[in-house]
C-alpha cells in the first residue's frame, strides 16, 4: 500500500486525502448514529488530533520560514540596486500588481460571499468575533516594540519589518556581515526543507480535517467550497486576462494577443509543475524569443519568481473572506488593509515552490486574527488552484519584465511583432 502511494505525487495524495475525508465525513454525518464512536472517538479525538497536529506543524513553520526568506530575499534584492533604476521600477511594479491582485480577490470575496453558509463558528471555537483595529493602531503595530517578542508571539507585521531591515542592512554591509549572511541563507534552506517534510503529512492531515468538517456539516459544506474555488478562478482570470493585458497596452501599446499566443506554453509548464522557480528557464527563453533583452529578464524573472506572486495573493485574498464569512467574523477596513499589506509581503517573502502560498496564508490569517483551522478546509482542493495560480504568477513576472524592458529600450519591437527573428542580445547595462 505504502509503496504504491510513493508513486503518486504529493498533490494527488492530498487530493485523495481530501476526497476520502469528505466521503468518510459525509457517511458519518448521514449513516452513523452511534454518538460515542462518531463524536467522541472519531470526531473529537482521531480526526481532531490528526487535523490539528498538521495545522500545528504548519504554524510552527511560519515565523522562521517567513523571517529567513524575507531577510535572504531582501539582502539579494538590494544587491541589484547597482543595476540602477531598473531594479526600483521592477520591484515597484511587482508590488503594485500584487496589491491590485489581493484587492480584486477581496472584492470578489465580498460580492460572492463564498464562506456564507459554512458556519464554522460552531465547529471550532473562535477567539474574537470582530477584527477591527484603527488605522493608527495598524501603523503603530508594524514597528516591533521588541522584535524578539514579536518573533516569539508570531506577530507577522513586525516580524516582516524587522526581516526587511536586517535584509537591507546585510546587503549594505556585504562581506562585513558575511557570517550572518551565510547563517540566514542556510537558515532559509533549512526551513524550505522542513516545509517539504511537513507537507508529506498533508494527505493525512487533510483527510482528518475534511472528515471532521463534513462529518459535522454534511452537504452544507460543499456549496461554499465550490463557491471558494469559483471565486479564486474568477480572480485569477481577471488578473491574467484583464489586468495584465491592460497594463501591457497602457505602458507599451503592445498587442496582448501576440503575447499570450507565444506565452501560453510557459503558462502550461507553470500549471503542470506548480512552481514559478522551475519555470524560470522557460520564461527567460520565451521572453528572448519575444525580443526582450536578457540583460533585463535574467534579473527580473528570477526576482519575480521570488517576490511577485499575484496568483497566490488572489487565493489568499479570497481565502481571507471565505474564512471570515465562515466564522462570522467582521473584518473592518483596517483589517482588510492589513490583509493587503501582509499578502503582498507574503508574496515577497517566499520562493515560488508548490503550495508555499498555503503556508504563508497562515501568516495572513494570523495578521488579522482569523482562525487558521479554516485553511484545513481549503487545503484539499488547493492543489488544482496552485497549478492555475502558478500560471498567473509567471505571467505577471513576464508582463512586468516586458514593461520594464520596453521602457528602458531593452526590447526589439520587430521581434515581438514577428517582423524579424530573435537576434543577438543588445546589452544595455
Ligand atoms: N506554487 C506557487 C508558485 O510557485 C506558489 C504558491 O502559490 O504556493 O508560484
Amino acid at each position: 500500500m505504502l509503496s504504491r502511494l510513493k508513486g503518486i505525487s504529493l498533490g494527488n495524495q492530498i487530493l485523495i486525502g481530501m476526497v476520502l475525508g469528505m466521503i468518510v465525513g459525509l457517511i458519518l454525518n448521514f449513516y452513523v448514529t452511534d454518538t460515542f464512536i462518531k463524536d467522541i472517538v472519531l470526531m473529537n479525538n482521531v480526526f481532531y488530533l490528526g487535523g490539528n497536529l498538521f495545522i500545528k506543524l504548519m504554524k510552527m513553520l511560519v515565523v522562521p520560514l517567513v523571517f529567513f526568506s524575507i531577510v535572504v530575499g531582501v539582502a539579494s534584492i538590494s544587491d541589484v540596486r547597482t543595476i540602477g533604476s531598473i531594479g526600483g521600477t521592477t520591484i515597484l511594479i511587482y508590488l503594485i500588481t500584487t496589491a491590485i491582485a489581493v484587492t480584486i480577490a477581496l472584492e470578489i470575496g465580498i460580492i460572492i460571499q463564498p464562506g456564507v453558509g459554512l458556519n464554522m463558528g460552531g465547529i471550532t471555537e473562535t477567539a474574537n468575533l470582530t477584527v477591527n483595529q484603527t488605522m493608527t493602531d495598524t501603523i503603530l503595530n508594524i514597528i516591533p516594540d521588541n522584535p524578539f517578542s514579536s518573533l516569539a508571539n508570531g506577530d507577522m507585521l513586525p516580524v516582516i519589518i524587522f526581516g526587511l531591515l536586517i535584509g537591507i542592512i546585510l546587503a549594505k554591509l556585504k562581506e562585513k556581515a558575511e557570517t550572518f549572511n551565510k547563517i540566514f541563507t542556510e537558515g532559509n534552506r533549512i526551513m524550505m526543507e522542513m516545509t517539504s517534510i511537513v507537507m508529506k503529512f498533508a494527505p493525512i492531515g487533510v483527510f482528518c480535517l475534511m472528515a471532521k468538517t463534513f462529518g459535522s456539516l454534511g452537504f452544507d459544506g460543499i456549496i461554499p467550497l465550490t463557491k471558494y474555488i469559483i471565486c479564486v478562478l474568477i480572480g485569477l482570470a481577471i488578473q491574467a486576462f484583464i489586468v495584465y493585458p491592460s497594463l501591457l497596452v497602457i505602458f507599451t501599446r503592445l498587442n496582448p494577443i501576440k503575447f499570450f499566443k507565444r506565452f501560453i506554453s510557459v503558462m502550461f509548464f507553470a500549471f503542470s509543475s506548480s512552481t514559478s522557480n522551475a519555470t524560470i528557464p522557460l520564461n527567460l527563453d520565451k521572453l528572448s524569443e519575444m525580443g526582450v533583452s536578457r540583460d533585463v529578464s535574467s534579473f527580473t524573472i528570477p526576482l519575480g519568481a521570488t517576490i511577485n506572486m499575484d496568483g497566490t495573493a488572489i487565493m489568499q485574498g479570497v481565502a481571507v473572506m471565505f474564512a471570515a464569512q465562515a466564522y462570522g467574523i467582521d473584518l473592518g477596513t483596517s483589517a482588510l488593509l492589513t490583509v493587503i499589506f501582509t499578502a503582498v509581503m507574503a508574496s515577497v517573502g517566499t520562493a515560488g515552490v508548490p503550495s508555499v502560498g498555503l503556508v504563508t496564508l497562515t501568516m495572513v490569517f494570523n495578521s488579522v486574527g482569523l482562525p487558521v483551522q479554516a485553511i484545513g478546509i481549503i487545503f484539499g482542493i488547493d492543489h488544482v488552484l496552485d497549478m492555475v495560480r502558478t500560471a498567473v504568477n509567471v505571467t505577471g513576472d513576464a508582463i512586468c519584465t516586458i514593461i520594464v524592458s520596453f521602457r528602458n529600450k531593452a526590447m526589439d519591437l520587430d521581434v515581438f511583432n514577428g517582423k524579424k527573428p530573435p537576434k543577438e542580445e543588445e546589452h544595455i547595462m
